[in-house]
């Protein structure tokens, strides 16, 4: 998907008009309700200040976390909007719902250069439904519909989709360098064009391994879903977390790769543990050697050198899933180090959000890496090719 010819904010008029953004604030929340990591509001400030600053007023919605029926104090943006207006200098005005009378009247009293904040969107069941007439009442407040969201931007909801309806409707900035960064790598990268992918299953991935064997020069697979392709080749994988339903398609994808020319990098070694615990005993073995009893935990030495080399001589590099349990220390240091290969490259360098961008952000590598994608699920769906729903709803340039 392109989004060259979409329109985005800095393309209309916005001087004097309402403007209801929706942004990605769900941030994560510690038991006091404070806020352990901001970098997504960060990440909407350029959108922010532009609309502002072009002296129009701004509406902001977001979701944060999943209420389940109706409004949860523990779900309130109020912690999020504080921290929007710590971050600006300048007054967020909370409205106390979303649709109802308190943001209503606060939407119709908000003058330019203001900022109001609605309620937690998803305290409407109609938001994920993306209930017309739940879209109109958000879109009675503006004049125009700013989606930023990239980390929703692959859910047709409400406020990421049906706003469009009835708003003319332009992408912040945000959503901008998300598609322009990740599409300039699916539709021209510079080469050697290298992407890893990691993480538990195949079947999680298998639009992800198709759509990318189509583009990459070399594809690395690690993480649990490389023992369903041990297993394709033969390999015993003792107790190693695999999807036996995935066996045959994983053969096929070993094909795919092999009449592509595409280079397709396996671990060769393993780090295997007796059991899926922090304090198992381990050892490392080659692939083709796992022992019975024993599961397969992280990539072993000889993988990371190999997966680090390739990383080195590409010009391109596209990075999804971690290549380990790394939540435990001992099966950690494969994804570190795939991590530290990302940060001494310099090549154009991508991590999709999840697991691999806090891995990389953990580490102190975030400054050393092109684009952190601020959206997991997002991100998969368009290194997949798919068309995002909150982007294919915008205006066309004319
Ligand atoms: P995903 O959400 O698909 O990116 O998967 C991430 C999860 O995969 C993480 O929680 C890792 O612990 C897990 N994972 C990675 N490698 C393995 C492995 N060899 N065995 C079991 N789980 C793994």
């Amino acid at each position: 998907m392109s989004m060259m010819n979409k329109m985005t904010v800095a393309d209309i008029d916005l001087k004097g008009k309402k403007v209801i953004a929706r942004v990605d604030f769900n941030v994560p929340l510690d038991a006091e309700g404070n806020i352990t990591d901001d970098k997504r509001i960060r990440a909407a400030l350029p959108t922010i200040r532009h609309i502002i600053d072009q002296g129009a007023s701004l509406i902001l919605v977001s979701h944060l976390g999943r209420p389940k029926e109706g409004p949860e104090p523990k779900y309130s943006m109020k912690p999020a909007a504080k921290r929007l207006g710590e971050l600006l200098g300048k007054e967020v005005i909370l409205a106390a719902d979303v649709i109802g009378e308190d943001a209503k009247a606060k939407a119709a009293a908000l003058k330019p250069g203001e900022i109001l904040m609605l309620e937690n969107v998803r305290f409407h069941k109609e938001e994920t439904k993306n209930d017309p007439a739940f879209a109109k009442e958000l879109a009675s407040m503006a004049d125009i519909y700013v989606n930023d969201a990239f980390g929703t931007a692959h859910r047709a909801h409400a406020s990421t989709a049906g706003l469009a309806d009835y708003l003319p409707a332009v992408s912040g900035f945000l959503i901008k360098k998300e598609l322009e960064i990740m599409g300039k790598a699916l539709e021209n990268p510079d080469r050697p064009f290298v992407a890893i992918l990691g993480g538990a299953k195949v079947s999680d991935k298998i639009g992800v391994i198709e759509s990318l064997l189509e583009k990459v020069d070399t594809l690395i697979i690690g993480g649990s879903m490389a023992y369903t392709f041990f297993k394709a080749k033969g390999y015993s994988v003792g107790n190693s977390k695999y999807e036996e339903d995935k066996v045959e398609l994983a053969a096929n994808l070993l094909d795919k790769a092999e009449k592509k020319g595409v280079k397709l990098l396996l671990p060769i070694d393993n780090v295997v543990g007796k059991e899926f615990d922090p304090n198992t005993e381990t050892q490392i073995v080659e692939s083709d050697k796992i022992p019975d009893g024993w599961m397969g935990l992280d990539i072993g030495p000889k993988s990371v050198e190999l997966f680090s080399e390739a990383i080195k001589s590409a010009k391109t590099v596209v990075w999804n899933g971690p290549v380990g349990v790394f939540e435990m220390e001992k099966f950690a240091v494969g994804t570190r180090k795939i991590a530290e290969a990302l940060a001494a490259s310099s090549a154009v360098t991508i991590v999709g959000g999840g697991d691999s961008a806090a891995a990389v952000e953990q580490m102190g590598f975030a400054d050393k890496i092109t684009h952190i994608s601020t959206g997991g699920g997002a991100s998969l769906e368009f290194l997949e090719g798919k068309e995002l729903p909150g982007i294919a709803v915008l205006n066309e340039k004319k």
